[in-house]
């Protein structure tokens, strides 16, 4: 068993060490004898979508988010929403979760228009949303605990189509006001965590990898591992919050 990952602008989009998030994907994996390769994607790179079993886009801030566009729109737009209908895995951190939306404005109303393979958009706010936070995932996505960092401006509104990737126990979420975290639709994953996410958070990391792996080998047993360190950051932090 082997899977392929792309990440999706890791040249702009790698905030906070979201590239961990690579790195845990794939030590998950090699950990259980099951092969990885991961693909770079950067501005001016283009690429068939249908030839990878999950994609990762890290967080950027508003001014990385504009440096992408003409390069989103040259191509990897329409490669993105039709990978995302045809059930291809994808976790999108932040910056990259929002352009996965409709489109974003920052607060000084700059309007970036995104794609919309996902039905959110995004408007920048004067308050920033910033610390570490928890939610608790929905149980179609998991339904597991995950710890984080956000900081972001920006307040997402989900429309009828996406659900919540999770409810929030502490911190802001989507925006702030209506207790919603991220978005889940197909096997799109947003979320506004950072930090890494993954390697504080295993059931969620595993959760990623089981939904790749069914979806490529029709069923996939995911062999447990030794994740004693690894839960004592998340419990550490679930404590803290
Ligand atoms: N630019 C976005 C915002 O501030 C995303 C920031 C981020 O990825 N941390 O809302």
């Amino acid at each position: 068993m082997e899977l392929k990952i792309c990440h999706m602008y890791p040249d702009v989009l790698n905030l906070y060490g979201d590239r961990g998030d690579i790195i845990c994907l794939s030590r998950r994996l090699q950990w259980r004898g099951i092969g990885v390769q991961v693909t770079r994607l950067p501005i001016g790179r283009q690429a068939a979508l249908s030839g990878f079993d999950l994609v990762f886009i890290g967080g950027g801030q508003d001014f990385e988010q504009q440096v992408l566009l003409e390069d989103l729109h040259r191509g990897k737009d329409r490669e993105i929403r039709a990978a995302v209908e045809d059930g291809l895995p994808f976790l999108a951190i932040c910056g990259g979760y929002q352009m996965l939306g409709s489109y974003y404005e920052t607060f000084d109303g700059q309007r970036c228009d995104f794609i919309g393979a996902l039905d959110l958009y995004t408007v920048g706010s004067k308050k920033r949303m910033i610390g570490n936070y928890k939610f608790q995932c929905e149980p179609e996505a998991g339904g597991s605990l995950v710890v984080g960092f956000e900081n972001h401006s920006g307040k997402t509104r989900l429309g009828g189509s996406v659900r919540p990737l999770g409810k929030v126990l502490s911190g802001y979420g989507n925006n702030g006001e209506d207790g919603t975290e991220g978005a889940h639709y197909k096997n799109v994953f947003g979320t506004y965590s950072h930090g890494p996410l993954l390697p504080k958070n295993p059931a969620f990391c595993d959760h990623l990898l089981q939904t790749a792996l069914e979806r490529k080998y029709g069923r996939a047993e995911l062999e447990p591992l030794d994740d004693a360190a690894e839960l004592f950051a998340h419990d550490e932090m679930a404590k803290r919050i």
